[in-house]
């Protein structure tokens, strides 16, 4: 059994409290152990460590010794690889094969990868003549924001949240990371390798609990916190927007989606069925960039129904360490509940289940986790519910299209606007819908394919700004204006 404890000032803390809450397994709901619950006092507590640390010696490292520190803890986490693949696996399910392969290696990548985009930043500078005929120069400086809440969700935990740890630390920031609830694991985890590296105590802290009244809206609301990042959904983000607009700080939003795949009859289509297989089932579908709607030219719409209908069949739920598991449960018995009240809705409002509707038939050890089959729809109407929303599950409908000013049209029908994948062979018609769908991200031929040097982010109602490369600093540093006079 475990206690999953807060990670304050170098130190894992429990409460004042007393209050602890389960963590079960996903995949057979038995108890992992038991999370300690942050109050106010423990925010306050590593709020005020972080706010310490950007005084102490985190504040005066320069930016060579700052990076050679995050290098160590990417290294540290390789190291340690397998403690935070079974930490990753014991909070999601999700199998080896995939958690081995994205969420171990791009956790500590994200911190290299920060590391060398700070070291290589530049800013500009301009020379002018001033008016009583001297020379000026002007310049541009980074210096951090300060104390960054760093507030993240479960399907990639460890992943998404160095994303942001690892920018905001490259900048000279402290962090107070609030995890998941459901997924407090590696990000406990990463307080161990922090200190084994000398990260100064305070410049990376947790703090465990759940959103409302609880410790990330505490964190959110903390005067002393000087920006923002989040990622969740797109409601939750507008609770934070609006909890930072005390204080006017700033936010980084990355929200949800309702992602359309877009296949043209001229596509590669082996290529298009195995890539809207992964962006519809990876991670049990529990990926933001994740396709929910996918709209196929009516010539290849039965044959594309019918071989992702194969593909589906083939997603074999099972235990992540076996080898020939393809899908892991849901993430907790709250999410397997929604997303079965979504499959439910489906059928009322008369869609034909292609595959799946339900929960599938699992061994007896198996039968209490949070599982549910891979699903896929026909003919709903554009209104239907699970069309609208964002479900978050290994699921998606699948409707025909005549023209691409309709596929257009389709795929922008929607408030969000994170990601599409578009099939063609036509590069000239894909590089046109590129630029006319609603969107952060866009892949043509592809899916999921990133160069962390890039920006990442949503447009509408799918998130705020840009991370990702030297889009990062525009939110982890302060851009100040230096002026000298010759
Ligand atoms: P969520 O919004 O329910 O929770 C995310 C985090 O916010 C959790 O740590 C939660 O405890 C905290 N939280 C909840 N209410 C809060 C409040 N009032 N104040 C402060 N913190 C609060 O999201 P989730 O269910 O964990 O994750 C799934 C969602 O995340 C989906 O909508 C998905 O699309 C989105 N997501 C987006 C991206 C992206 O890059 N755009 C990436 C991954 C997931």
């Amino acid at each position: 059994m475990k206690d999953f404890k807060n990670f304050i000032n170098g130190d894992y803390v429990t409460n004042v409290s007393g209050r602890t809450y389960e963590k079960r397994n996903p995949v057979d709901n038995t108890l992992i152990g038991h999370v300690f619950e942050a109050g106010k006092p423990e925010v306050d507590a590593a709020v005020a460590a972080a706010k310490a640390a950007l005084q102490g010696p985190w504040g005066q490292l320069s930016v060579v010794d700052r990076v050679a520190m995050l290098d160590a803890v990417a290294n540290e986490i390789n190291r340690r690889f397998d403690d935070f693949l079974q930490a990753e696996i014991a909070d999601t399910g999700k199998p080896r094969s995939l958690a081995s392969h994205i969420d171990i290696p791009r956790g500590a990548a994200n911190f290299k990868i920060f590391a060398d985009t700070i070291k290589n930043a530049s800013t500009e500078s301009f020379e002018m003549r001033t008016p009583d005929g001297k020379t000026a120069r002007s310049y541009g400086v980074r210096t951090p924001r300060g104390v960054i809440a760093v507030v993240c969700p479960w399907n990639l935990p460890l992943l998404l949240m160095t994303w942001k740890v690892g920018p905001a630390l490259a900048c000279g920031n402290t962090v107070v990371v609030k995890p998941s609830e459901v997924t407090p694991g590696t990000a406990t985890l990463l307080g161990e390798v922090m200190n084994k590296v000398g990260v100064p105590p305070g410049v990376y802290n947790v703090v465990n609990g759940f959103g409302m009244d609880s410790a990330g809206a505490f964190l959110t609301a903390h005067p002393e916190v000087n920006g923002i990042t989040f990622t969740g959904e797109t409601k939750t983000g507008t609770a934070i927007m609006k909890a930072a607009a005390d204080g006017i700080r700033p936010v980084s939003l990355e929200l949800g989606g309702k992602n359309a795949a877009v296949v043209f009859a001229d596509c590669d289509f082996e290529n298009a069925v195995n890539t809207v297989t992964r962006s519809v089932f990876e991670n049990a579908g529990q990926v933001c960039l994740g396709t929910e709607r996918v709209y196929v030219e009516r010539p290849i719409f039965d044959k594309f129904v019918a071989a992702l209908k194969v593909k589906a069949s083939e997603m074999k739920p099972g235990r992540p360490m076996d080898a020939d598991t393809k899908i892991g449960p849901l993430v907790s018995k709250i999410h397997q509940k929604k997303v079965l009240s979504y499959y439910a809705k489906a059928k009322e409002e008369g869609a034909t289940i292609v595959f799946g509707g339900g929960v599938p038939d699992m061994p007896d050890d198996l039968k209490d986790g949070c599982w549910v089959q891979p699903t896929i729809w026909t003919g709903l109407p554009e209104t239907a519910t699970v069309v609208r929303e964002e479900i978050f599950g290994p699921c998606c409908h699948i409707q025909p299209f005549d023209t691409e000013e309709e596929a257009v049209r389709l795929a922008n029908n929607t408030k969000y606007g994170l990601a599409t994948s578009i099939y063609t062979q036509d590069i000239s018609r894909a590089s046109r819908l590129a630029t006319q769908i609603e969107v952060g991200l866009c892949w043509i031929n592809s899916w999921f394919l990133r160069d962390l040097r890039t920006p990442f982010g949503g447009s509408k109602q799918s998130g705020i700004g840009r991370e990702g490369g030297v889009h990062s600093l525009e939110f982890y540093t302060e851009l100040r204006n230096v002026m000298i006079k010759y």
